[in-house]
């Protein structure tokens, strides 16, 4: 079956880096509204209300959803549960920390991310299954990016919502390596499930969606077995996915502002202690070299004090 057919009925808008992928999932006849996985960044909720009221066209949303959440899965929350009213349900794991708004539990703070408050009002437990667009939904744990992410599973047409477990070229930071737990096997565990599923498309938490689930499984295979074996890598991919993410948020900013706000969030001081690049003395030096090897790789620019962010 060509992908148009097997995504009929799902309308998946990609967003890019900065705001993950929403999946809005139309409602079948019988069901009381569309349902909508995942909502972005909060700097782009309003782009996407309106996107989500221009594919809804008038018909109700019903509920939504998280795979997981990271700033760029959930920021939009909020604001699509005032504009349409609905539940959100999110994977167990989180339910409250987020219930206390404890931002240490929830990786804002870590990060030094920007997110909005936004309550739970269900949970999507692994395990579990729910009817959306007349297709069941099987939900999946998908640790290793995060330990509390889920995935989701159309059995019956063969489509995986792999959030940041899997992506066409690659999959998300293994987060809790960064600060001492394990990771890296969870991640190759959740590779061979989705190697083990009946599959013939992938909506990935970025990027388009794809139909050679294979080759993608073997980029990531080879991925995460050079990170097993080279951990101070991943942790300075890492730490550049960071300070990028940051600058997708600020867009341009003094390089002063921007160092302070690296020395302020915890997770570099994590990385810092735990993988201290050989040959530079400094938290601020080894700052300005990733900078650097950003702006060489095209991922931002310097000009003069200003840092700024190149899409
Ligand atoms: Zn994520």
């Amino acid at each position: 079956m060509p992908t148009h057919d097997l995504l009929q009925g799902l309308a998946v808008f990609e967003r890019g880096w900065l705001s993950s992928n929403n999946l809005l999932i139309h409602a079948a006849p019988g069901e009381p509204g569309a349902l909508l996985v995942d909502t972005g960044h909060v700097d782009h909720a309003p782009q996407t209300v309106a996107l989500v009221r221009d594919a809804l066209a008038g018909r109700p949303l019903a509920r939504v959803v998280n795979t997981h959440l990271h700033s760029d899965h959930c920021g939009g929350n909020a604001a699509l549960a005032r504009a349409f009213g609905v539940p959100v349900a999110v994977p167990p794991g989180q339910a409250d920390a987020v219930r206390a708004w404890d931002e240490d539990a929830l990786s804002y703070r870590a990060t030094g991310q920007r997110i909005a408050r936004f309550g739970v009002d269900a949970l999507l437990a692994p395990g579990e299954a729910f009817v959306a667009g007349g297709r069941e939904w099987e939900v999946l744990a998908a640790p290793g990016h995060d330990p509390h992410s889920v995935m989701l599973l159309d059995r019956a047409h063969g489509v995986l919502v792999s959030a940041d477990a899997l992506w066409e070229h690659g999959f998300g930071v293994v987060f809790p390596e960064l600060t001492g737990e394990s990771g890296f096997d969870d991640v190759a565990a959740v590779l061979e499930t989705i190697a083990s599923l009946p599959l013939k498309a992938v909506i990935p938490g970025h990027g388009a969606p794809f139909g050679d689930v294979a080759t993608a499984l073997a980029r990531a295979r080879a991925r995460i077995a050079g990170f097993k074996a080279d951990p101070a890598r991943h942790a300075r991919h890492a730490l550049k996915v960071l300070v990028k993410y940051h600058l997708m948020e600020e867009r341009a900013q003094a390089l002063d502002a921007l160092l302070d706000w690296a020395e302020a969030a915890p997770l570099m001081a994590a990385l810092w202690q735990r993988f201290p690049p050989p040959g530079v003395a400094t938290r601020r030096a080894w700052l300005l070299q990733v900078l650097e090897e950003l702006a060489a790789a095209g991922a931002l620019a310097r000009d003069g004090d200003q840092v700024r962010d190149l899409p």
